[in-house]
């Protein structure tokens, strides 16, 4: 398990750091802000994948416009979702997906999004990540989400030492307090998006650089 007391500074100098860098929260994060519906949750993490934060926003409001529930989405042609997402990565794929999303949903489970990871894990499309959003922001309850950022970060800060995201998900459920599961997937994110970055991160600016073993970092600024 990992030490609650390195995690708290952490948690509380990587937040102080996004701060005075003015970071925004992740467009998912703030869809579930406006709105905990574990529908909007799920159907914008789906959009969201593979896709800029300005362009997740967008295409999920101009999509709730016209499906503001799962019966309407369910009523909506795949392509008509397609070109409403547009220009989200994947969009054709993913406008087949929510389609039968919608459908499944609507037939098997009564037009409720499931609130439970294997159900959700079975639906067309959804991984680990948005498995664990829609728990996460949807129904408040504990789960990992891990994405690129938190797979990388958590690499990097020799929390785990893995070679995959589902790898990550499994390790970080064992040695992180259950305390962090939530609130972890926001926080690295934005901090891989501003600090932390992917191929040379700003170890400069990063209040852990010192304490931070950098496994991996071959460039940093
Ligand atoms: S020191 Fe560098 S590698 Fe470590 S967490 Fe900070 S930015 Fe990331």
């Amino acid at each position: 398990m990992i030490d609650e007391k390195y995690l708290d500074e952490i948690f509380v100098s990587f937040s102080r750091t996004l701060e005075s860098l003015g970071s925004p929260l992740p467009s998912v994060s703030l869809i579930a802000e406006e709105n905990n519906d574990p529908y909007r949750v799920l159907v914008s993490t789906l959009i969201s994948l593979r896709t800029k934060d300005s362009v997740t926003m967008e295409a999920s409001k101009r999509l709730f416009a016209i499906a503001p529930d799962i019966q309407t989405l369910a009523s909506l042609d795949s392509e008509i979702i397609a070109e409403t997402i547009k220009p989200a990565g994947f969009y054709r794929r993913k406008g087949t997906d929510l389609k039968r999303i919608a459908n499944i949903i609507i037939e098997e489970y009564g037009g409720i999004v499931p609130d439970e990871l294997q159900t959700l894990l079975s639906l067309p499309g959804v991984g680990i990540k948005t498995a664990s959003l829609v728990l996460n922001l949807g129904y408040g309850k504990a789960a990992i989400c891990v994405d690129c950022h938190v797979h990388e970060i958590a690499n990097r800060l020799g929390w785990v030492d893995t070679k995959s995201a589902e790898e990550t998900e499994r390790r970080l459920r064992e040695i992180l307090p259950m305390r962090f599961w939530i609130p972890l997937n926001e926080l690295l994110v934005r901090y891989g998006q501003k600090v932390c970055t992917p191929v040379s991160p700003f170890c400069s600016k990063c209040p852990e650089n010192g304490r931070c073993p950098q496994k991996g970092v071959q460039r940093q600024r």
